[in-house]
């Protein structure tokens, strides 16, 4: 496998933007393209075949559709938010997951979109505009120092949080692990930074389950690295039962669960670098005896 071939191997995704557009309409224009099917996993995602270049096509221009593959695809529809809710996006930019919890809330309630990278942010600015949400509030600043007490987040009851991941289980990064340059000081270079990331992440998920009134949680990356992963969502286990939360079952017709290193791996979800084109872990945790506090 070379770079060359990656074209002809995968598939082409493009979610639909409901704010904007709907399903059927958006078949019917790209179809004068190409063939397209509708996903069988995720709502609104539409499958075409390899090679197939909608990069300037109208309806990617004017933010119809997001060229966004159906790993990606399966993060926000795996939290389910409800129209009207408030919602936390943690690490957001470019922002398409952010603008797919937009639109699967219809536009309503609240979508709250942290972004430390002050370059990346203005990518996540962009693809908001793109959208045509104006339910999102966009916050440049560190996800760990917002206060989960801060009325301004007081109403938020889903989290996502796709942090920074070694990125391990793109096609790109597979292929560069390949190349002869790849010796063995990046190999304990790769180490170094899995521990940094992984200790980030467990701080993030921490983070995420403590804001007072969330009641689902969804965590992914890009990653095959149990330590970004199963390791992860294990370290959080403890804190998550013990403020009510349980791993739930994101999409229960897919097969490819997690690693049995952790109690309850059966409820998370892995997706394969080459079985299914692209490396992907996601975790959702749920409340589901949420007992209102008094106040509340
Ligand atoms: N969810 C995005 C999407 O689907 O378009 C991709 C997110 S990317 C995997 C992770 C993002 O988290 C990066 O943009 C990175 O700059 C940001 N990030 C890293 N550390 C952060 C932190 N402490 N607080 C907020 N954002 C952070």
């Amino acid at each position: 496998l070379d770079r060359s071939q990656l074209p002809d191997l995968i598939p082409r995704y493009a979610r639909v933007n409901t704010l904007k557009i709907d399903v059927d309409s958006a078949v019917k224009e790209l179809e004068k393209l190409y063939k397209v099917q509708k996903d069988e996993t995720v709502p609104d995602l539409l499958v075409m075949p390899p090679r197939s270049d909608l990069h300037a096509h109208p309806l990617v221009m004017n933010g119809r559709i997001f060229l966004q593959g159906k790993a990606s695809s399966m993060v926000a529809a795996a939290l389910q938010p409800e129209a009207g809710w408030d919602v936390l996006d943690a690490c957001s930019a470019p922002g398409n997951k952010t603008v797919h919890l937009a639109a699967l809330m219809k536009g309503q309630g609240k979508v709250i979109a942290c972004e430390l990278n002050e370059e990346r942010l203005k990518r996540l600015e962009q693809t908001v505009k793109l959208s045509g949400a104006t339910n999102i509030k966009v916050v440049h600043g560190d996800f760990l120092s917002l206060n989960p007490q801060d009325p301004s987040y007081a109403k938020v009851r889903a989290i996502l949080l796709d942090p920074s991941c070694s990125g391990s289980g793109t096609v790109t990064n597979r292929l560069d692990h390949l190349l002869p340059s790849h010796s063995a000081d990046n190999t304990k270079y790769d180490a170094m930074r899995l521990h940094k990331l992984a200790v980030f992440q467990k701080k993030a998920l921490a983070h995420a389950l403590s804001f007072p009134q969330v009641e689902r949680v969804v965590y992914s990356t890009c990653s095959i690295h149990q330590i970004e992963n199963e390791d992860v969502v294990s370290s959080a286990l403890p804190l998550a039962s013990s403020l009510g939360f349980e791993l739930a079952t994101p999409f229960p017709q897919w097969q490819r669960r997690g690693l049995p290193v952790v109690e309850g791996s059966e409820h998370l979800l892995r997706m394969d670098p080459v079985e299914d084109k692209e490396g992907f872990f996601i975790a959702l945790f749920t409340k589901t005896n949420k007992v209102d506090s008094p106040d509340s």
